[in-house]
Formats: structure tokens, C-alpha cells, sequence
């Protein structure tokens, strides 16, 4: 194995318990192997305040336990792939020397990506890969009192760091070249979660490149974005994203993937027959959009390094794919999604799908203490095939989306949704889960029940809009241009409203719209309820606000099609 941490590690021990026989040796040119890498910002957070937590197993622990070898601070330089061996270097003695194998498996993960500005090599600017990484980064902080940091990225890792270094009670500012947060994310679902860190003092600087870092004449570093703003910090992280680890199998002559991993088959072996590869170096196909595409998380990592083992055993087993389903936790805030966002749809050029918000309480209303959950689903025109949700919110959130990933994984559609049968207890859930009601009410859509109006084809759209809410809420806030007729008062007054125009409908978030669609549809109306409601509405406002990617082109609704499982 060259590499031992997520996808090296769980090869070497799943390899051991189908093959006693075997001689598994692993290499990682770090000083440690199967550490927590997802667990290093929670360590600079000094969440985990015990560096020896991040350990998971020792070389003593492989030794011991597995009769496994483990060589660390040991770099793979070389394949030479027709006599099956490896050339590996000692890094603390320098010296090189040949090892033979019979299968050679390569996890050797992502490094970060490092801009090609000047001064991102200063002292005081981070990565965040390893365990020294992160302990450099808690020594810097300590030694220099630091009390201001500047974090170039807002993605997973970035939005972690920004949560523990905020922990540790310094001032953080997030530079991010695209105009929204959390990338993975559709923008108008990123708007919570920028607002809430807003709301927790990170100063969030999006839409702006980072230009250069400099030594600051007073001490620090000052750090210059490409529209020329300075900031002040005591560190600097970069959090721009990682790059495949390719350099060995590229010298090797193993093909690599449009998206410059590794190639590997459903079996995760490479183009050479005896050298599998698997983790965050690797291409896979993303199920739903049926492309290849890097998806550097440590649970296909890991499933990946278990199929290795099985297929170097001799075992038919196949990596099925992935969905990249994802989760990430911001200063109180979950944030979660599963399968394709609508940008990515898109991008692929499929447009045969249908877009449904919803913004629940994490339980039942009338037990103390719920939580908004803003829910988004994308499903597929006719089928109702479940493409991809997002979700943002404090409490409940990941559990809706592993629902809807696991359902998503077996092929089901927003019927499935619907009738899916979830635990419930007022503290807990619903009787109708937020997981129910958005398939139930995309449901609805497929049945031709409710017409959805989407946010973005306001500005272009003749429809007379409706607010369904009370007078209080509408004089609170409401869309420019919108008629208040409160729901209550509909069945007495829906006369006043001109029959030959069509009618958008809305109200908080969405459901009271929906009651009303359905009332002046049988009154012969054609209405669409604006979705996800007036919740919905202020996150695109505020992307518009802030001149954000807003789509004026109401959403076609015919075109490319989405491939069944
Ligand atoms: C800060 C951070 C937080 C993360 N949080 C999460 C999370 O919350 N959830 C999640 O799903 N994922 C998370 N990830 C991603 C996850 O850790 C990776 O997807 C996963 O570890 C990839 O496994 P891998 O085996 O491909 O690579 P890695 O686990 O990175 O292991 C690669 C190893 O190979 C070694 N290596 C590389 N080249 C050589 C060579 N030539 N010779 C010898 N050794 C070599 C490296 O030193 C490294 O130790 C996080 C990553 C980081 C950095």
C-alpha cells in the first residue's frame, strides 16, 4: 500500500482478514499512518485537545493485530511496473532501496492546492493535510498570540477551520473567490449559511480572489485580494480545495481521468492489471449524473480500500459509485447535501427536473425547541426520480439527508418519500417528516396537484402575485408589486382576482400557497405556488442583492435527460 491512512489502511486490514497468507506491507512518507485527517481543524480548535485522539492505529497496532508492516516516514519514489517492483526512500536516512510486489495499491490522498500568488510560502501560512500541519498551526497561534486569522476558502475544510479557529477565539475572515459559501451548495442554499456566520462575527469577503500575502510592516501579515482589499491577520489557511495525488502513477504511465485522477474500473484497478488504486487520487462515477468525477471524502475512500482488498483476493466485488453525500458543521449550524444541486444538473445539461423547498421544524411544532430546516429536492420530470437535497439548519439535518441519500442510492423517487416509514416521537421527528412532506409535495407536482413557480422567473413573468399570509407578515416583508389576500379571507374574496392572468401564489413557506393553488385551481384559476415560499424568496433577494449568480431565464422544463440508474 503506499499510503496508509483512509483508503491504504482499510485495504491493508480488509486484505488481511481474506488472505492470512499475504505479506501486507505499508509505506506513507508521513510520520504517522490511519490518523484522523478529518479530525485535525477539531485539534486546532483544541476540541480535541489530545493529539494521541487522532491516532487510530499504530504500526504496533498493524503488527500486532493484522501482521501487517508498516513503514512510516518511508516515501514510494518509483513503479517500475514491468519488473513489479517499487523504489522506496527512508526520509530520515536518506537511503533508497527496491521492494517487490504482486498487487500494489495506491491511496495516496490529495494534497492541497496551493496558489500560484506571491508569499503563500511565509511563515504563518497553513494547509491543513497532516497531523504536524495542525500542530504547527496550534503552536503558531499560541506562540504568537495570535488573535486574527484569514481563512482563503470557504469549502469544507475552510468552513471547519473558520468554526475551530473562531473556537479558539480569534477574529476570522473568509476570502472566497466565488460569490456564495460552501461551493457544493446551490447558491440561494449557502445564503443561511453565510447570514449565520455573519451573525457569529466571521467576516465573510466573497465574490474576491486572493491576489498576494505580504509580511505587514507592524507585525502579521497583510493580505492583498484581487479587487486590491487588504486585510490584517496573524495566519493565513489556505483552504482552496485539493489536487489528486497522481505524480507516481502519471511517472508510471498509468492513465489518468479527464479529471486528472487516476483511472481506475468498478474494481478500482488501474490500467495496469496489478496496481489498484482508491481515495481521494482517484475518478469515480458520480451515480447521478453518470460522469467521472473526484470526490475527496474518507467514506468512499474507505469502501474504495476495502474492494481493492476484495478484488486483490479475488472477489468480484464493485465500487458502485459515487453520490457525494456530505456533511459539515459551522459554529451551530449543520450543512448537508447528497447527490446532484441544481448548478451541477445543469452543468451536465440535464433539465428534465423539478426543484421543491420546504422549510420544516426539525419536530413535531408543538414540542418546545424546533429548529428550521431549509430542504431542498431535486427530482426528475416524469419519473420523480430523487437526484440530489441539500439541507441547512441546526438540528435534524443530517438525518434527513442520510434518509434521502440511502433512498436515493437504491434508484427511489419522491413516492418513496412520501411513504417512507420514519421513527417519530414529538422530540424527534413529525408524523408527516420533513422527509414525507418534501416528497409528498413533490409528489404533488408529478400529479399535476400544484403548478411550482420558481423565484428566478419573477422577473420575467406577467403573473399576478398573490400573498396568502396575514396582513401582519405581509407588512413585515413582502415581494414588490404582490395583492394580500390572507388565506382565511380567500373563499370570500377570490372573485377580485382577474381570472384570464395567471396566478403565482405564496405565503411563509409554502403551504398555505399550496392550500390556496388548490382552492382557485378548482375555481378554475391557473396558479403556481411560488416554492419554498417567502423563505425561499429572501435568499434569492439576497443573492440579487449581492449581485450574484441569479439566473433571469425561467428554468426549462425540457431538454436533456437524466439517465436511469
Ligand atoms: C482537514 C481535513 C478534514 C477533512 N474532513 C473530512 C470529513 O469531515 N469528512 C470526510 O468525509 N472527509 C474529510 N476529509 C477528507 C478525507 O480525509 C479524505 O478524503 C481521505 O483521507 C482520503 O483518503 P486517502 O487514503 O485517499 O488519502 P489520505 O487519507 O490523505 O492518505 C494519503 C497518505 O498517503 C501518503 N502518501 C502520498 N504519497 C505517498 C508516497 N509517494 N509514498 C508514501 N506515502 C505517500 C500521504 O502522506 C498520506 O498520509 C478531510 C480532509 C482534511 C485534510
Amino acid at each position: 500500500m503506499v499510503g496508509g491512512v483512509a483508503g491504504g489502511a482499510s485495504c491493508a486490514a480488509r486484505l488481511r482478514r481474506l488472505d492470512e497468507a499475504a505479506e501486507i506491507v505499508i509505506f506513507d512518507r508521513g510520520p504517522y499512518v490511519a490518523f484522523a485527517n478529518c479530525g485535525l481543524p477539531y485539534y486546532v480548535g483544541d476540541i480535541i485537545a489530545d493529539e494521541q485522539a487522532l491516532l487510530i492505529a499504530s504500526p504496533a497496532l498493524f503488527r500486532d493485530r493484522f501482521n501487517i508492516m508498516v513503514y512510516t516516514s518511508t516515501e514510494v519514489t518509483a513503479i517500475d511496473r514491468p519488473g513489479h517492483t517499487i523504489t522506496v526512500r527512508d526520509l530520515e536516512t536518506g537511503q533508497s532501496r527496491v521492494e517487490r510486489y504482486d498487487a500494489l495499491v495506491l491511496s495516496p490522498g490529495a494534497a492541497p492546492i496551493q496558489p500560484d500568488v506571491p508569499g503563500v510560502d511565509l511563515p504563518g501560512v497553513f494547509a491543513v493535510r497532516s497531523i504536524p500541519d495542525s500542530r504547527r498551526i496550534r503552536e503558531w497561534i499560541t506562540g504568537h498570540h495570535a488573535t486574527r486569522a484569514l481563512v482563503v476558502g470557504g469549502g469544507f475544510i475552510g468552513l471547519e477551520m473558520v468554526e475551530n479557529l473562531r473556537h479558539r477565539g480569534l477574529a476570522v475572515t473568509v476570502l472566497e473567490k466565488l460569490s456564495q459559501v460552501m461551493p457544493p451548495l446551490d447558491p440561494e442554499m449557502a445564503v443561511p449559511v453565510a447570514q449565520h456566520l455573519s451573525e457569529q462575527g466571521v467576516q465573510l469577503h466573497l465574490g474576491d480572489g486572493l491576489a498576494r500575502i505580504d509580511e505587514a510592516p507592524q507585525g502579521g501579515l497583510r493580505v492583498v485580494a484581487e479587487s486590491g482589499t487588504p486585510f490584517l491577520a496573524d495566519l493565513v489557511i489556505l483552504a482552496m480545495g485539493v489536487r489528486p495525488e497522481t505524480g507516481l502513477a502519471a511517472a508510471a504511465g498509468l492513465r489518468l481521468g479527464a479529471r486528472g485522477g487516476i483511472e481506475v474500473d468498478a474494481q478500482m484497478r488501474t490500467s495496469d492489471p496489478r496496481i489498484w488504486a482508491v481515495g481521494d487520487a482517484v475518478e469515480v462515477t458520480d451515480v447521478v449524473i453518470g460522469q467521472e468525477t473526484i470526490l475527496p471524502l474518507a467514506g468512499p475512500a474507505n469502501r474504495q480500500g476495502r474492494i481493492a482488498a476484495e478484488s486483490i483476493a479475488g472477489r468480484a466485488t464493485q465500487f458502485r459509485g459515487v453520490q457525494g453525500t456530505a456533511v459539515v458543521g459551522v459554529l451551530g449550524l449543520t450543512v448537508a447535501s447528497t447527490g446532484a444541486s441544481e448548478k451541477g444538473l445543469r452543468r451536465a445539461g440535464v433539465t428534465n427536473f423539478e426543484t421543491a423547498y420546504l422549510h420544516p421544524g426539525h419536530h413535531a411544532g408543538y414540542y418546545p425547541g424546533a429548529r428550521p430546516i431549509h430542504l431542498k429536492l431535486l427530482f426528475s420530470v416524469p419519473e420523480g426520480r430523487i437526484l440530489g437535497a441539500q439541507a441547512v439548519g441546526a438540528e435534524g439535518v443530517d438525518k434527513r439527508i442520510d434518509v434521502i441519500a440511502t433512498a436515493l442510492q437504491f434508484g427511489g423517487t419522491v413516492h418513496d418519500l412520501a411513504e417512507a416509514e420514519l421513527c417519530y416521537a414529538p422530540q424527534f421527528g413529525a408524523a408527516k417528516d420533513p422527509v414525507n412532506v418534501v416528497g409528498m409535495l413533490a409528489a404533488n407536482v408529478l400529479a399535476g396537484d400544484t403548478a411550482l413557480a420558481d423565484w428566478r422567473s419573477l422577473a420575467s413573468t406577467d403573473a399576478l402575485l398573490l400573498d396568502v399570509r396575514e396582513p401582519g407578515e405581509f407588512v413585515s416583508g413582502h415581494i414588490p408589486g404582490a395583492v394580500n389576500i390572507p388565506l382565511p379571507q380567500l373563499r370570500r374574496r377570490y372573485a377580485e382576482l382577474p381570472q384570464e392572468r395567471e396566478i403565482w401564489i405564496y405565503c411563509g413557506v409554502g403551504q398555505r400557497a399550496y392550500f390556496a393553488t388548490r382552492f382557485m385551481a378548482m375555481h378554475g384559476y391557473r396558479t403556481r405556488n411560488l416554492s419554498g415560499g417567502y423563505e425561499t424568496y429572501k435568499s434569492f433577494a439576497a443573492l440579487c442583492g449581492r449581485g450574484g449568480p441569479i439566473d433571469p431565464m425561467p428554468l426549462a422544463r425540457t431538454g436533456g435527460q437524466v439517465e436511469p440508474h
